[in-house]
């Protein structure tokens, strides 16, 4: 059942393995932008599912960082790895539709056994139907469906994917335990009343499967626009692995300019040297989605 969503409501939703860098930034300033521009809700999320990855003191870090840039959030945090109840109950609502089915293939049994596709391995459904114990230790998979999964980025323009024949049915809770990334995002933007996701492009090959996850669990499905991603001159997306250092707190509106320039909003000369007020004030009234470039990368020397 679609929600009765009238206002904008927008979010922000970082991993904490790390400070806040200047990949992140942009992701946080746009969707930050575009939320107040629409006169909407921003939230912040963290998406800390993935418990292996998760770094001591990062979320507390990203969330220091982000007020010393001048960012209001209007409702509390949430954190993923308190929402382990709620993955559940959905989990067992894709059980009793007979949605999903456990998977005890190896990783050696799914390069063996798999295809290559567009999306990494595509999963040949060696487990459906073999009605696995609950007691065996497996992976969850959510069955996919032979159509095409489509729809309309606001900045990348139309995007879609057979979920069947791209990367077969794929897994909602991993064999260790751990709920998968896609699950926990679509639950937490129904949950949090998201209507639109602003986010890195890394990302776009992910939606058709979370519209498809939020199709199987009747919820509504958000608007998309999808930024480009700042790269290296290897072409390596900026993070904490490819050796991106956090931003600096003390030259906040110098790096937030530099995030609406790459953004492709162009910034009255000196900007850079204005107070954190000018800047936010400057920046809901001169943004523009519309404005940032529809290229998948964009090399970003820090
Ligand atoms: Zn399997």
């Amino acid at each position: 059942m679609p929600l009765d969503i009238q206002n904008y409501r927008g979010r922000f939703a970082p991993s904490p393995t790390g400070p806040l860098h200047f990949g992140s930034l942009i992701a946080a300033v746009a969707s930050y932008c575009q939320a107040r521009s629409q006169k909407g809700t921003w939230l912040v999320r963290m998406e800390d599912v993935d418990e292996l990855r998760n770094v001591a003191g990062a979320a507390d870090t990203i969330l220091r960082t982000l007020e010393a840039f001048g960012f209001e959030w209007d409702e509390s945090v949430i954190y993923q790895t308190q929402r382990k109840d709620t993955y559940e109950y959905y989990l067992q609502q894709l059980f009793e539709n007979n949605l999903i089915y456990r998977c005890t293939c190896s990783r050696r049994d799914l390069r063996e056994h798999a295809t290559s596709g567009n999306l990494g391995l595509i999963y040949p459904g060696t487990c459906d139907n073999k009605h696995y114990s609950a007691k065996i230790e497996a992976a969850l998979r959510i069955r996919t469906q032979d159509r095409t999964i489509q729809f309309n980025d606001q900045i990348m323009g139309d995007y879609g994917h057979n979920l069947k024949q791209d990367l077969g049915d794929f897994i909602v809770k991993r064999r260790d335990g751990l709920f998968a990334y896609q699950l926990a995002v679509v639950i937490d933007d129904e949950f949090q009343q998201i209507t639109d996701i602003v986010r890195g492009v890394d990302l776009l090959d992910s939606t058709p499967r979370q519209i498809y996850l939020q199709q199987s669990l009747n919820f509504h499905t958000p608007g998309y626009a999808h930024l480009p991603i700042a790269v290296n001159t290897l072409g390596d997306k900026l993070s904490k692995q490819t050796g991106a250092h956090g931003i600096n707190k003390r030259h906040a509106v110098s790096e937030l300019v530099k995030a609406m320039n790459f953004l492709g909003q162009t910034t009255e000369p000196g900007l850079e040297n204005a107070s954190l007020n000018t800047f936010w004030q400057w920046s809901m009234e001169n943004w523009q989605l519309a404005r940032i470039p529809d290229t998948e990368k964009i090399t970003y020397i820090e």
